[in-house]
């Protein structure tokens, strides 16, 4: 579904990404994990055209995404993404913060949209918040807010970016739930996360990232149980 070869990014002339070359098979969820400053989140960025490419190729689903086979907004469309911090529009309520997208990018009706965004609302075990205002929800709810908004555009793949980094310790569970759950129903994933518990879990395949570059990567048991990498034994030895 994703392929990347080669992939390259620097800012000014800090080297970010040094030439990353990954796959993620459709349905598969792919956990990224790495020391802060390794360069994930500029990795996810670059996958659904946040940040510009200096290097390397992106082949989404069988085309190449540098060039322009791809609009933004259609490429945005087929790639959910979910932030540490949320990004709610704070003036809109929930159902409207789900509805908003579909209603504009996709052309769907104001009653189809409602439709959609009540399912995904039970989904997230937040059908009873459908009017309330960002504010008023905890950080996790926040959160499977911001994740139902994102399935609401019915993606071909999420991308998650320390979807928990930013959540009080007992919110994180039921964000993790909801995540699993995607997981579950087939949905392609990939995650970056410090989350060790929930990527020997539900990881297909573990990647670690230091220094703009892949380490090491392999199944979970795999990369947390054999790390072959002197980095990986490292950073694992710190974070699990
Ligand atoms: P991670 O998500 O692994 O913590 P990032 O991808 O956010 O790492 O950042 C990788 C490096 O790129 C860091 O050194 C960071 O300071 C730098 N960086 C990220 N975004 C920008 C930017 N917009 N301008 C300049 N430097 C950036
Ligand atoms: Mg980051």
């Amino acid at each position: 579904m994703i392929e990347t070869i080669d992939l390259r990014k620097e800012f000014k002339h800090l080297e970010v990404l040094k030439g990353i070359s990954m796959k993620v098979e459709k349905g598969e969820v792919v956990v990224i994990i790495g020391p802060s400053g390794s360069g994930k989140s500029t990795f996810l960025r670059c996958l659904n055209k946040l940040e510009e490419t200096d290097g390397g190729e992106i082949i989404f689903e069988g085309k190449p995404l540098v060039t322009d086979k791809y609009s933004i907004n259609q490429l945005r469309q087929k790639m959910g993404m979910v932030f540490q911090q949320f990004n709610l529009f704070p003036h809109m309520t929930v159902l409207r913060n789900i509805t908003l997208a579909p209603v504009k990018l996709k052309k769907i009706s104001e009653r189809d949209a409602n439709k959609i965004a009540e399912d995904l609302l039970a989904k997230v075990g937040l059908s009873d918040k459908r009017n309330a205002y960002p504010a008023q929800l905890s950080g996790g709810q926040k959160q499977r807010v911001a994740i139902a908004r994102a399935l609401a555009m019915s993606p071909d793949v999420m991308l998650f970016d320390e979807p928990t980094s930013a959540l009080d310790p007992e919110m994180v569970g039921e964000v993790l739930q909801v995540m699993k759950k995607l997981a579950e129903d087939g949905m392609t994933m990939v995650v970056v996360t410090h989350e060790m518990g929930f990527a020997r879990e539900v990881a297909d395949k573990v990647v670690f990232i230091d220094d703009g570059q892949i380490i090491e990567e392999g199944s979970p048991e795999q990369v947390f149980l054999s790390p072959q990498n002197e980095r990986t034994k490292q950073f694992l030895s710190k974070v699990i």
